[in-house]
C-alpha cells in the first residue's frame, strides 16, 4: 500500500514506512493513495461472514502487497480474538459493542493491529524498538496491552501524575514484562512535550529505534474501519445505514469514512462530541477553530484540536459541501449525557458510558428528522471503566468486570520522573536518571 503526506502528495512511502514514523517528515499524517472499493461479492456475502472473515479481505485487499496471507491471517486472529457484538436497542436503533477487548475499550483494536504488524516488519532485523506514548487514560493502557510480550518492542508509557483515575493507573502500571510506565510530574499537555521532545532529539534517536504509539499512525485507522462493516453485516439488511461515533481525535470516525469509501454503504455519519465542539462549529460556520479542552464526564473525548481532522480535510477536499454530504454533527453537556444514561437505563434496561451516551443522543438528534433507517451508535468503553461517574449518575452499584479487578489487585511498578526533559532522556539512554 502507498501512502502520501496530507502535506505533499508527492511525498510517498510504504505502509512499513508510515508505520513506524507515525508522521511524515513535514508533518502531515499518511493517507492510502487509494482505497480500492471491496467487490459486490464480498458484500453480498457479508452477512453470512464473521469478523476475522471480513477484516481479512479487508487487509488483504490494502496490504496484501508488503504482507504475506499467512501473516495477515494471524495478524487478524490475534488481533480480533473477541466478539464485537451488535445489541438491538429499541426500534431501529443498535448499539455496536466495542469494549471486548482486554482493557475495555475501542482503542484495544487499533493499538492491538498496530503492535502486531511492528512485530512483523521487525521480524527478521532483530533491532529493539522503543514506543513512546504519552497518555491522559486510556490510550496507554491500550497501546501497554496492544505491545504486552511483543517480542524486539518495549514500550515507554507517560502519564501525568495524579491526574489519571485509580482504574486507569493500575490498568497502566500493572502490566509489567516490556512495559516501562512513566509517573510525570506534570501535565497532559507536559507528557506529550517529553514525547515530543524525544523524537527530535539526536542523541536518542542515535542510540535508540523509535516509534510513536499515538492515534495519529495509520495502523491505528485501518483496523477501525473493520466494525464498521462488521456492524453492517449483523444486521442482515441490504439498505444504507446510519452511524453514530462519539469523537475526541476523530481517529474512530476516519476507520467509517475508509469503510464508506470502500463501498460500505451509508447514509450517513453522525460525530457526536462533548462540549469540546471545534467540529461541530466548524460544520455550523465553515471555520476551523481549535480550542483550549474543557473536562467532562466523557473525558476521552476531551480535544480541543482533534489530530485527525487534517486526515479528514483531505478526504474532503477541504469543502464543507463535501463534509456536509457525509457528516452531521452536534454536541452535548454533561448534564444531558447524564439524563440520557439514566433514561435509556431505566426505559430499555441498557447501561451506557458517557462516551456510548453521547453517540446515542448524537442519534435521536438526527434520528428525529429520517424515521425509518436503521441506525448504528457505537460504545467506545465499558461502563465500569468510569464506574465513579456511572454510580453517582445512575445512583446503583456496578461490578467490576475480572479484567478490572485484575488490574486493581495487581503490583504498580512506576518509574517517576520531572517534566524536566533531562529526566526523561537520562532514563531512555541509561535506563535510569
Ligand atoms: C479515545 C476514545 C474516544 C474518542 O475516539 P477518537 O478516535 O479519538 O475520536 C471515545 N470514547 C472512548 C471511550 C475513547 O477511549
Amino acid at each position: 500500500m502507498l501512502l502520501y503526506s496530507t502535506r505533499n502528495k508527492q511525498n510517498t512511502v510504504s505502509f512499513k514506512e508510515a508505520l513506524f514514523k507515525g508522521l511524515a517528515d513535514d508533518g502531515g499524517l499518511y493517507m492510502p493513495v487509494e482505497l480500492p472499493k471491496l467487490s459486490s461479492d464480498f458484500f453480498e456475502a457479508l452477512h453470512i461472514m464473521d469478523l476475522q472473515e471480513i477484516s481479512l479481505e479487508i487487509v488483504d485487499a490494502l496490504l496484501s502487497d508488503e504482507m504475506e496471507p499467512m501473516a495477515l491471517n494471524n495478524i487478524i486472529s490475534d488481533t480480533l480474538s473477541f466478539d464485537i457484538p451488535l445489541i438491538h436497542i429499541h426500534d431501529n436503533i443498535h448499539c455496536l459493542e466495542l469494549f471486548h477487548g482486554p482493557t475495555l475499550a475501542f482503542k484495544d483494536i487499533g493499538a492491538r493491529f498496530m503492535a502486531r504488524c511492528m512485530s512483523y516488519f521487525n521480524r527478521s532485523d532483530k533491532r529493539e524498538i522503543h514506543i513512546l506514548v504519552a497518555t491522559s487514560g486510556d490510550t496507554g493502557s491500550a497501546v501497554g496491552n496492544g505491545f504486552y510480550k511483543i517480542p524486539g518492542i518495549k514500550v515507554h508509557i507517560l502519564y501525568p501524575k495524579d491526574r489519571v483515575s485509580k482504574l486507569q493507573e493500575m490498568q497502566l502500571t500493572t502490566l509489567g514484562e516490556n512495559i516501562n510506565v512513566l509517573e510525570v510530574d506534570g501535565s497532559f499537555d507536559d507528557c506529550q512535550a517529553l514525547v515530543k521532545e524525544a523524537f527530535k532529539d539526536k542523541d536518542i534517536s542515535e542510540k535508540l529505534t523509535m516509534s510513536s504509539g499515538n492515534s495519529i499512525n495509520i495502523a491505528r485507522l485501518i483496523p477501525q474501519s473493520f466494525y464498521y462493516h462488521y456492524a453492517y453485516a449483523q444486521l442482515k439488511e441490504n439498505e444504507p445505514v446510519v452511524f453514530s461515533v462519539p469523537c475526541g481525535n476523530f481517529g474512530n470516525l476516519c476507520g467509517g469514512i475508509i469503510a464508506k469509501k470502500m463501498g460500505l454503504p451509508v447514509s450517513q455519519f453522525i460525530a457526536a462530541t462533548n462540549v469540546n465542539d471545534v467540529f461541530p462549529s466548524y460544520l455550523r460556520t465553515g471555520k476551523y477553530k481549535p480550542k483550549i479542552s474543557r473536562s467532562t464526564i466523557s473525558n476521552a473525548m476531551d480535544v480541543g484540536s482533534p489530530s485527525n481532522f487534517e486526515r479528514m480535510s483531505d478526504i474532503y477536499d477541504n469543502s464543507l459541501n463535501a463534509f456536509k454530504a457525509d457528516i452531521s454533527a452536534c454536541s452535548f453537556t454533561d448534564q444531558q449525557t447524564r439524563n440520557m444514561m439514566r433514561s435509556v437505563l431505566y426505559k430499555y434496561n441498557y447501561m451506557l458510558d458517557p462516551h456510548g451516551a453521547i453517540a446515542y443522543m448524537g442519534l435521536m438528534n438526527y434520528i428525529g428528522d429520517i424515521g425509518s433507517t436503521k441506525a448504528i451508535f457505537l460504545e467506545t468503553a465499558h461502563p465500569a471503566k468510569f464506574i465513579d461517574i456511572m454510580e453517582e449518575t445512575l445512583e446503583l452499584k456496578i461490578e467490576l468486570p475480572d479484567e478490572l479487578k485484575k488490574a486493581l489487585s495487581g503490583t504498580k511498578n512506576v518509574t517517576t520522573i520531572s517534566k524536566n526533559f533531562e529526566d526523561l532522556k537520562a532514563y531512555l539512554l541509561n535506563g535510569s536518571f
